[in-house]
């Protein structure tokens, strides 16, 4: 029974997306100004966790991520580089693409971009303005969120505490004329600074607001009702609640069931940020020499709802389970067909899927989920003098399916046995473990020594089982 926690009910709630067995999911994308940092990576990675779990649990996904490619930053950020508006925003969205792929996120199924979307924003900002919902000062066209039913719950906002709240946050707007302080841009008119960013369309020349873009790429690619939105909860307010306000506004339907957001990132305690020097990007983490995803690994182990506090010697910890999963699979790939059969895989596989599911269900509680993972690996270790060729097979196939969810395991380990292919070809190793053979079959034990501390001090582990010498990587 798949239970999420929703924003909008506050409350976990069973999950029934609106067809049977498809589920339909928006999630909040970059805008391309530049590289995104370990918080954002944070929000990506727990939509792909969700993502993947659903996949696993039998669904179909169909997910949309926008790329905010039009907006105050871009625009001023692009000037300031004097590229054109496209030319700059395609450079952070291809480093973006590259993040993801460095930390084996699934590409989304859509990946539309704002600016090739402003017709269907048009097409909603005329019909908000028919209904009596939007209005124009200054050239300029805001929403006015008196005439909204409901604004405000999905932050848990009253419209008098919105006031507030609002201040500070709309420092940009406030420049515009608007009714209420509350009311947001839906379109905005061309001012000089805006160079040649602007569309000539039939309710003037301008650009959008940076909320009315979700809107229609959602409701473009999901219709007008769908399953899941997901954020970083700052987007709670003002982004995401203004989305529900025009698209409700303008449909006259529920927008969105489940409202799911992820908690913010602190680096040793603090909020991130450039003046402080705690900022990080991916580039920044793989520049220090860590793998993108043992980063993973760590912006993974707490749950989303829980603010998770970075820190660079979470990587001592993260290397440790790294090394766990690698030695585990490897030693699953040295059994051989010998004929033992003592152990009864076939229930310890068992009751650690209905384990790992019980925990992801229950609103994807991760750190649960990985401690049954784990604790079946240190079972199985147990015993893994007493399993057969084709149980090893069984439980390689177990823990890849699991990795479908998790998405790191597969990886580190292929990754692990590319450098040690390499490192063996590179040191020329070979020659010496055949010669190490050849001594300890002759009885020469004093030269097979010698021989062991020259292929150790190329960096390698030596590890002598039944059926012969085993190479690792001494890390
Ligand atoms: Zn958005």
């Amino acid at each position: 029974m798949l239970k999420f926690y929703n924003t909008l009910t506050r409350k976990k709630q069973l999950f029934k997306p609106i067809k049977d067995r498809k589920v339909l999911m928006y999630s909040c994308g970059p805008t391309a100004y530049n590289y995104v940092h370990i918080g954002n990576l944070r929000a990506y990675i727990f939509v792909d966790i969700l993502k993947r779990y659903l996949q696993y649990s039998g669904y179909s996904v169909k997910h949309v991520m926008n790329i905010t490619d039009v907006d105050d930053k871009t625009i001023r950020d692009s000037r300031k580089a004097g590229k054109s508006l496209k030319e700059f925003t395609k450079f952070y969205e291809k480093e973006f693409v590259s993040d993801l792929r460095s930390m084996n996120i699934e590409m989304p199924d859509v990946m539309p971009r704002a600016t090739d979307y402003i017709f269907e924003m048009v097409k909603i900002i005329k019909r908000l303005e028919t209904k009596g919902l939007a209005y124009r000062s200054d050239g300029s066209i805001y929403f006015k969120i008196s005439k909204s039913k409901n604004y405000g719950q999905l932050a848990g906002l009253e419209k008098r505490t919105l006031r507030e709240n609002a201040s500070g946050r709309l420092s940009i707007d406030d420049e515009y004329k608007k009714e209420d302080i509350n009311d947001f841009v839906l379109w905005k008119e061309w001012r000089p600074e805006d160079g040649d960013v602007y569309w000539d369309t039939e309710i003037g020349r301008g650009r959008p607001g940076w909320h009315i873009e979700c809107s229609a790429m959602s409701i473009k690619n999901l219709g007008e009702t769908f399953d899941i939105h997901c954020g970083g909860e700052d987007l709670i307010f003002p982004h995401h609640t203004n989305e529900i306000a025009q698209s409700e506004g303008v449909t006259g339907k529920k927008f969105v069931n489940y409202w799911l957001h992820n908690a913010h990132l602190l680096v040793d305690g603090q909020k991130m940020s450039k003046s402080l020097g705690n900022f990080y990007t991916l580039k920044d983490v793989i520049k220090k020499g860590y793998n993108p995803l043992f980063l993973k690994i760590i912006l993974i182990k707490t749950h989303y709802r829980h603010i998770l506090d970075f820190n660079f010697n979470n990587f001592i910890e993260v290397k440790s389970i790294a090394e766990k999963l690698i030695n585990f699979l490897f030693n699953l790939d040295l059994i051989e067909n010998n004929g033992k059969n003592k152990v009864d895989i076939d229930k310890l596989i068992g009751n650690c899927e209905k384990e790992f599911r019980k925990a992801m269900d229950d609103d994807l509680n991760i750190s649960e989920a990985l401690a049954k993972i784990f604790n079946f690996i240190n079972e199985v270790n147990k015993s893994i003098d007493s399993i057969n060729f084709q149980q090893a097979g069984k439980i390689r196939k177990f823990i890849l399916k699991i990795d479908g969810v998790l998405g790191f395991i597969e990886k580190i380990y292929d990754n692990y046995l590319i450098k040690l292919g390499n490192k063996i070809k590179d040191t020329g190793v070979g020659e010496l473990l055949k010669k190490r053979e050849e001594a300890r079959g002759s009885g020469d034990y004093r030269e097979s020594d010698i021989l062991r501390d020259k292929i150790q001090s190329l960096g390698f582990l030596l590890e002598d089982t039944k059926s012969g010498s085993v190479l690792k990587l001494k890390e």
